[in-house]
Parts: structure tokens; C-alpha cells; sequence
């Protein structure tokens, strides 16, 4: 049962410290967050993780337990119904659930950053109203509809287009690969409003599920968060009222690249606690496996692996809280975030290849959950930017910072 909802109330928590200037301990509420969100993933999360993933079962159970805790809406103000904790706050719980579920990660990390992330900073106060409190308590969940089946990392490219006729918007297209989008009750769409301006004719719109002329594609079959739902959107004469315009018309794209540099902190999260776990994972086994007569985290060789391991996860995590921290200051932090997310989603893939190496043939089949890591790390160096993508970012503020 759910025996932890009353561990701690994070609605009321009060944040002790805004930001960090030492990495070496965390404020106290957000050592108490860390422990509730542990204890949430090992007794909730790692049970049915496993199943979730074989059967490619969206976890709506919990999600709404989730939502209980104050997680789904962990950085929005409680005037919103929010749970009204920062960055830093969010990068850790991201790191403990995903490390008990990296697909209960996802649907977390979409809803607070990519979803209520920019209704929070761009909306009226009618869309907060409408699009914000009922999506914090975990019963609804929103999407972010960026990318299309012509164009991902070239973001500008959007083929889909909205027009305003009279007092309605009307949306024509296809958005590819959307996190939630099969679950969600609403989506923010960003859609062409002046072609010849291109990316900066690009407008962001919100989008209630069952607007008439608004359809969903088949839910993808992944190789890794399979108990997310995935699936493309589609857009025919879609009308909605002439304000659920987020923002301006044409701000549409500096929307979406504010709201990515927030969500690869959430997804750095995300990465980092499948490091964690294979990092755990690995040195479980090493000290129960035995051959040559010795547990094999006695060879020097798994002790290397260990290491490598080990370093890594911290390295990222540093980095990780670093953006969290610059952006809870509201400093720049769109390089921290980057190398963030690039960092921890290496990490990621890089834990859970040793993590089966190190079990041998127990690491290959789904008996152990090393195999599930490795598939469900490969998507974080994918989504919200490819690795590619994080370099070209950090590339162009180094060299912007250093000329
Ligand atoms: C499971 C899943 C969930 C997703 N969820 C969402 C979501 O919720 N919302 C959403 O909008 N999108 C979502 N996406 C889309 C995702 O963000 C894109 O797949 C990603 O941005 C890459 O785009 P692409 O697939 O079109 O690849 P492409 O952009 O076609 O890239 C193909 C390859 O070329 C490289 N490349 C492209 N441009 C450059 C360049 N300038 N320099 C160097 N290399 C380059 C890429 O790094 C990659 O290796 C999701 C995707 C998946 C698979």
C-alpha cells in the first residue's frame, strides 16, 4: 500500500536555502525530498517497473500516487496547486524516481518542465487557471508537440500551421513522437503562423484533447520507456479559440528552446538515476557472484569497471545540480543544462553497458533489471536534443563567451 504519502508534506515545505554555493551538503528539505522520493521508488516504482515494461502499461496508478506526493507539479507556485519547490528540488526527485522507473521519469519530467513549464512563464492567468491546477495533482497530464515526421533537431523547419480565421486558430499538421501525447488531456503545439518569417513565425498554442479535428497516431513500440506512451498527433482543421495562444504570435520557438534548456535538466534526472541504478545494480552482483573462488568484486578488472562507473555518476550529477542552481538564481544556464543532459545521458549509457558486462549472462536476459537500464538509457541522449545537439549548444556559448 501507499504508505508514504504522509511522510512528508511537500506542499508545505519551505525551502531553507535558495541555491547551493557548496556542493557537499544539500538543505534539509531537500535531503528529506531525496529520502521520501527514495523510499516512494524502492517500495512503489521498483515492484512494478519490470511489468510495466514488458506489457507497455502506462503507469496511471502511479502517476496519480506521484501526483499525491506533490511531484507532477513540483516547481509550480501552490497558488497553481503546485507543490512550490525549485530546480534543484526537481533534479533530485527526477534522479530518485527514475532510478526506481525510468519511465514514470518521463511522464514526470514532460509535465513539469515541457508542459507546465511554459503555461507557468507565458500564460494568462485564465490558461494557469484552466491548464496548470488541474494537471499538478497527477489525475491529468500534459505534452509538449514540438517535433514532426519531417523535422526533429531542426526545430524551425515546423511544416504544421495555424491561421486565424475570425476568432479561431485553425491547426493543420502532424507532430511526431509525442511523450504523453496518447494520455495527456491537453498539449502545447507549436505551430506556423507566418511562413515567411520562419523561426520566428513560429507560435505556440494550447490544445485540449478532444478538440474536434485533433487525432492521435498508434502508440509507438520502443525499445526502452515502454511503460511511457508515445504517439504522433495529428491536426485537421483543428479550431481553438483565438486565446489559447501562449505568448505572442511568433514567439513560438523561443518558447520551445527556453522550455528545452528546463527540460534537460529533468531528463539529466532522468539519465542520472538509470546511472544509478546500474551503478547498484552492478556492485549487488559483484558482491554475490563468485568465481575463481573470490566474489568478482575482488579482480581488479571490476573494480576498474566500478570506478569508471562511480566517477561518472557523480561527475554528472555535480554538473547536473549546477544548471538546477543557475537556473533556480536565474542566472544563464542554457550551457550548464546542456552539459548536463549530454553528460548524464553518456553516463547513463555508459553504467548500464558495464552494468550488464559485469553481470556476464544474467546481464543479457530480463531476470535482472541491467538489460531494461541499457534500453531505457539509450532514448536520454535522443530526446529534448541528441547528443549532437547538446555539443553544438556548448560549442556556441564557449565560443560566444570566449571571442
Ligand atoms: C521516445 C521518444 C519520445 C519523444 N518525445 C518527444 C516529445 O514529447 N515532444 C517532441 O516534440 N519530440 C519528442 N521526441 C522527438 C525527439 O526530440 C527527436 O527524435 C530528436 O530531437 C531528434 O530528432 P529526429 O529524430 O528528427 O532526428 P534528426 O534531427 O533527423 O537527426 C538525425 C541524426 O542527425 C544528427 N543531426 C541533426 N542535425 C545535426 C546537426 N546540426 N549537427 C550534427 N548532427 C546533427 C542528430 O544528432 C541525429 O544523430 C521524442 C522522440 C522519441 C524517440
Amino acid at each position: 500500500m501507499f504508505a508514504l504519502r504522509n511522510s512528508i508534506n511537500l506542499k508545505s515545505a519551505k525551502l531553507l536555502s535558495r541555491g547551493i554555493t557548496s556542493l557537499s551538503h544539500l538543505p534539509e528539505t531537500h535531503q528529506m525530498l531525496q529520502k521520501t522520493c527514495r523510499d516512494f521508488a524502492d517500495n512503489e516504482l521498483v515492484p512494478i517497473a519490470k511489468k510495466i515494461d514488458k506489457e507497455h502499461l502506462f503507469p496511471a496508478n502511479e502517476i496519480r500516487k506521484m501526483g499525491e506526493l506533490g511531484l507532477m507539479g513540483l516547481t509550480m507556485p501552490e497558488k497553481y496547486g503546485g507543490t512550490g519547490l525549485d530546480y534543484l528540488a526537481y533534479a533530485i526527485a527526477m534522479e530518485e524516481i527514475s532510478r526506481g522507473c525510468a519511465s514514470c521519469g518521463v511522464v514526470m519530467s514532460v509535465n513539469n518542465s515541457l508542459y507546465l513549464g511554459p503555461i507557468y512563464y507565458n500564460g494568462t492567468e485564465e490558461q494557469k487557471a484552466e491548464f496548470i491546477a488541474p494537471y499538478t495533482d497527477g489525475n491529468h497530464i500534459g505534452c509538449f508537440a514540438l517535433s514532426e515526421p519531417g523535422n526533429g533537431s531542426d526545430a524551425a523547419a515546423a511544416q504544421t500551421t495555424a491561421k486565424l480565421v475570425g476568432d479561431q486558430w485553425i491547426i493543420n499538421g502532424t507532430k511526431n513522437w509525442i511523450t504523453n501525447g496518447p494520455d495527456a488531456s491537453a498539449a502545447i503545439v507549436f505551430a506556423t503562423t507566418d511562413k515567411q518569417l520562419k523561426h520566428k513565425g513560429i507560435s505556440a498554442f494550447i490544445v485540449p484533447r478532444g478538440t474536434p479535428g485533433f487525432s492521435y497516431g498508434a502508440k509507438e513500440d520502443k525499445l526502452g520507456i515502454r511503460g511511457s506512451s508515445t504517439c504522433s498527433l495529428i491536426f485537421e482543421d483543428c479550431a481553438i479559440p483565438k486565446e489559447n495562444i501562449l505568448g505572442e504570435a511568433g514567439q513560438g520557438f523561443k518558447i520551445a528552446m527556453k522550455t528545452l534548456d528546463d527540460g534537460r535538466i529533468g531528463i539529466a534526472g532522468q539519465a542520472l538515476g538509470i546511472a544509478q541504478a546500474s551503478l547498484e545494480c552492478a556492485v549487488d552482483y559483484a558482491n554475490k557472484r563468485m568465481a575463481f573462488g573470490n566474489p568478482i568484486s575482488k579482480m581488479q578488472t571490476i573494480q576498474n569497471k566500478i570506478a569508471d562507473m562511480a566517477l561518472r555518476v557523480e561527475s554528472a550529477r555535480l554538473l547536473i545540480w549546477r544548471a538546477a542552481v543557475l537556473k533556480d538564481e536565474k542566472k544563464p544556464f542554457t550551457k550548464e543544462a546542456a552539459m548536463a543532459k549530454l553528460a548524464a545521458s553518456e553516463t547513463a549509457t555508459f553504467c548500464s553497458h558495464q552494468a550488464i558486462q559485469i553481470l556476464g549472462g544474467m546481464g543479457y536476459v530480463s531476470d535482472m533489471p541491467a538489460e531494461r537500464y541499457y534500453r531505457d538509457a539509450r532514448i536520454t541522449e535522443i530526446y529534448e536534443g541528441t547528443s549532437e545537439i547538446q555539443r553544438l549548444v556548448i560549442a556556441g556559448q564557449i565560443i560566444k563567451q570566449m571571442s
